[in-house]
Order: C-alpha cells, then sequence, then structure tokens
C-alpha cells in the first residue's frame, strides 16, 4: 500500500510555525516514501471561516516547496478536496450509521441541553450526552443534529509513531454530534470520513488530538474501517520555555518571512529541526536531504524550543551555499551599478543573515558605492588634533600614490595588503598611528561615518573611482 499524507488545513487565517512544520513532516514522509501528499481545505466551520485564507495557506506552501499530489487546484482520483463540497459523502455515511444504530438526532432543544449541563455541573461530575441518550430514536430529517451512539463505553489503547502507547479512558467517549443543525458535518466526524475516503494511511497532528482520539477510534470501529497510523508531533515553546508562542518566535505568519528575506529552503530546514533530527552534526539540509533522512522514529516527544537566533544562523548558511547571481536574484537585490552589486556580494555574505538585511545594507552603509560622498573636512581629520590636519594629506597622499600605481582591480586581500604597510609606517613614526591612515581613506571613499573598510571599498569601488575619491578629499584639505 503506497504510503498517503495529508495537511488538512481549516481556513481560519495565515499559515504559522506550528502548521507549516505540520505540513512539512506530512510531506517529507510522503515524499521519502514515494507516496503522496494531499491537501485538503477543511471548511465546513462555516463561522470561523476567514476570507482570503485559502489563497494565503497555499501561496505559503508553495512558497515553502511543499507541493501537494492532490487538491482543490489540482484535482485528482478522491475529488473534490474542499470539505464542503463533501457533504453528500459525509451523510451517506451518517445514514450508514444511522441504519446501523450507531446514530441518532438530538431530540432537545439547545437550552435543555444546557439545562443538563449545568445540573452537571452543580452535582460536580462530568457532563455526558450518552446520560441524556433517548430510549427511542426518531427520524431524522437533516433539521436536528445528528449525534454519534457510542458502541461501546470502553478504554481505548492505540499507539502512536512517536508518543508510544497512549491510552484513554471512558470520558473521553461520548455520543458527539456527527452532523450540525446547519447541515454542516462537525470536524470530528468529517476528518474521519475524508481520511477513509482519500486512503489516507499516516496522520500527523498536534498534541491536542489526542485527547479526542478515543472518539475518532469508535468512530472508525462502528464504520468498520482501520484507522491510520498516528504520529503526534511535540509542541513548539515560546523563547524562555514559555507554552505561548509570541510573534518575535513563530507565531506570526510564514509569509512575513518571505518579505523579511530568509529562504524558504532554510525556512524548511528549520522547521524540520524543530522536533526532529536525523542525528549527526550536520545541520543545514536541503529539501532533498531532509526528504532523504526523514523518518517518523526520529521525531521527539519532548517540546521543541523555536530558536530565532538558529533560523537566522540557518538562513546566512543557505545564503552562503547560492551563487553570486543566485544571491542576487533570490534576494531581489537591486543597485544602480550592477557590477558594484555583484563585487559587493561576498560583503553582503559576510554580515548580513536576511535578505532583507542585505537591501538595508545596500541601501545604508553601502549606499556610498553609487552615490559619490561628499566628505566633511572636520571628519576627515577626526582622528587626529586639528592642527595635525596636513599629517591626514600626507597619508591620503601616500596611499593615492600606491592605488595609482596599481591594477584597476584589487580583491580586498589585495587592497590590504598594498596599503597595511602604508599605515604601519604611519603608526611607526608616530603621526596618527595607523588609524590616522585608515580612517581618513575609509571616510574619503564612502563619505559615511559608518561603513565597510577601505580594502573593501576598494574592491568594490575599484582603482580609479577610489582614486577620483581620494582626490576629491585631498582638495578638500
Ligand atoms: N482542520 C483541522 C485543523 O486545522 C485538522 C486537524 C487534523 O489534522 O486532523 O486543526
Amino acid at each position: 500500500m503506497s504510503v498517503r499524507t495529508r495537511f488538512a488545513p481549516s481556513p481560519t487565517g495565515f499559515l504559522h510555525v506550528g502548521s507549516a512544520r505540520t505540513a512539512l513532516y506530512a510531506w517529507l514522509f510522503a515524499r521519502k516514501h514515494g507516496g503522496q501528499f494531499v491537501l485538503r481545505i477543511e471548511d465546513t466551520d462555516k463561522e470561523r471561516e476567514v476570507e482570503g485564507s485559502i489563497g494565503h495557506l497555499m501561496e505559503s506552501l508553495k512558497w515553502l516547496g511543499i507541493q501537494w499530489d492532490e487538491s482543490i487546484d489540482v484535482g485528482g482520483p478522491y475529488e473534490p478536496y474542499l470539505q464542503s463540497a463533501r457533504v453528500a459523502s459525509h451523510q451517506d455515511y451518517a445514514r450508514r450509521l444511522i441504519d446501523a444504530g450507531y446514530a441518532y438526532p438530538d431530540p432537545y432543544t439547545p437550552e435543555e441541553v444546557d439545562g443538563f449541563r449545568k445540573k452537571a455541573e452543580e452535582e460536580k461530575r462530568p457532563f455526558l450526552f450518552r446520560d441524556h441518550r433517548p430510549e427511542q430514536f426518531e427520524e431524522w430529517d437533516g433539521t436536528k443534529p445528528l449525534r454519534f451512539c457510542v458502541p461501546v463505553v470502553k478504554r481505548y489503547e492505540w499507539e502512536d509513531v512517536v508518543f508510544g502507547k497512549l491510552s484513554a479512558g471512558e470520558e473521553a467517549l461520548d455520543d458527539f454530534i456527527l452532523i450540525k443543525g446547519d447541515g454542516y458535518p462537525t470536524y470530528n466526524f468529517a476528518h474521519v470520513i475524508d481520511d477513509i475516503e482519500m486512503r489516507i494511511t499516516h496522520v500527523m497532528r498536534g498534541q491536542e488530538f489526542i485527547s479526542s482520539t478515543p472518539k475518532f477510534l469508535s468512530l472508525y470501529e462502528a464504520l468498520g474501517e482501520t484507522p491510520p497510523v498516528f504520529a503526534t508531533l511535540p509542541p513548539i515553546l515560546g523563547d524562555a520555555g514559555t507554552k505561548k508562542l509570541s510573534k518575535r518566535d513563530g507565531a506570526k505568519d510564514i509569509l512575513e518571512y518571505r518579505e523579511e528575506g530568509y529562504l524558504p529552503e532554510a525556512m524548511c530546514n528549520f522547521l524540520a529541526f524543530l522536533g526532529w533530527n536525523p542525528g549527526g552534526e550536520k545541520e543545514i539540509y536541503t529539501r532533498n536531504e531532509l526528504i532523504a533522512s526523514f523518518s517518523l522514529e526520529r521525531i521527539q516527544r519532548s517540546g521543541a524550543q523555536f530558536n530565532e537566533d538558529k533560523l537566522l544562523f540557518m538562513n546566512r548558511e543557505h545564503m552562503r551555499t547560492l551563487s553570486d547571481e543566485a544571491f542576487i536574484e533570490r534576494g531581489l537585490l537591486v543597485a544602480p551599478d550592477s557590477e558594484k552589486l555583484r563585487k559587493a556580494v561576498p560583503l553582503l555574505r559576510e554580515r548580513t543573515h536576511t535578505f532583507g538585511e542585505a537591501r538595508e545594507m545596500l541601501k545604508g552603509e553601502l549606499s556610498c558605492m553609487w552615490e559619490a560622498p561628499t566628505p566633511q573636512k572636520d571628519l576627515l581629520v577626526a582622528k587626529e588634533p586639528a592642527e595635525r590636519a596636513n599629517l591626514t594629506k600626507q597619508a591620503l597622499e601616500s596611499i593615492l600614490g600606491a592605488l595609482e600605481a596599481a591594477p584597476d582591480t584589487l580583491s580586498a586581500d589585495e587592497a590590504k595588503a598594498l596599503l597595511m604597510p602604508i599605515a604601519d609606517a604611519e603608526e611607526e613614526k608616530g603621526k596618527g598611528g595607523r588609524g590616522g591612515v585608515l580612517w581618513p581613506t575609509r571616510y574619503a571613499l564612502s563619505g559615511l561615518e559608518k561603513s565597510p573598510d577601505p580594502f573593501t571599498l576598494i574592491s568594490i569601488l575599484g582603482v580609479p573611482e577610489s582614486s577620483s575619491r581620494l582626490r576629491s578629499a585631498l582638495a578638500i584639505l
């Protein structure tokens, strides 16, 4: 039997880190086993639906590279993949349960049910609908909620691939609603039917579903169906071990990471490691490497800590694997001078963790690459007493002399090898020290108090333009 997994989001908002991880694990597992990954939209809770979220969820998954094999757009053998369009099938199964005596219409008004609940509370016992199950079942005309008639009240034990043996007692079993008064199925019912119909073999989801699992199991039993394999994923904890994720640590929209200039492959790497690891030291994995090493057995049980620094680290490592051209293209990096932009890539790789930072740097510190600087005299000589301004002049003249004898292009290392001896000589003379040379050089080249070092600037600007900037600075002095 081929592996079939699904991601079944409800369209109630954006995709955040937790649900993206669920989708990723289901996808990795299907890919690893050459199976299919299904995207099913569970839109039967019409009150909670948020407009636009289906498109947003699909865009998020596409960005991450989590490509589905079957869904509402590409179709598939078990169409439709929009849950609200499957209501006829849910109703068929409901009829089968009614015919077998496993379902009945709720004969009470909502007020009466409320009364039962209040009374149970007063008597300090759990409210169970099955205590009020009618002796005789009415005909179901579709206007009243249809309830499951739980066949046997017993303790359920089941095997979870991640958590091992799990069990829940009778308190977890009740005559829950299958189909609501509005005709739509509940989540508890609809997802079980859809998983059966879509031949889903493995279900990955969060811990919050453990307590309802006996309900699902009793339903599978009543229908004579075999349940899928369950793999419960560990919770994701915020920084400092708090239960609740804040926006800073993963409660935000996945597409915000795209805006901030994260690479989707880095995001997948990070998400995969939130609760799973392949063992060993290696941490940077491509999507294909993740697929090859993924296994349910290596998913951890304990909570996974969301660590933003780790995400930044992984993103930078993935950025580093890109060629210069890909770095510019995928980072959406633009600058007035494409040649200088290309030369700035090594610096951007070195200094930034996201393409957002790289874009900032191009507009900030590196803006001096395409805009001629207008250095201020008092800043040019800032590193030494003003009366020694002539020393700055001498220093810049030495640097200019060295550059004029150099080829048109120098790497940062070559520029350093050329200029450091001049700076060292100044230091020996005890004038302004190394800084008395390097500071004015850097400032003359950039016109900015904060900028990359002069060697890097020369490597990007090229020798002729660097020389011309030094000449302009000398004219001011
Ligand atoms: N629609 C459910 C949710 O978004 C799916 C849960 C499940 O995977 O069964 O929570």
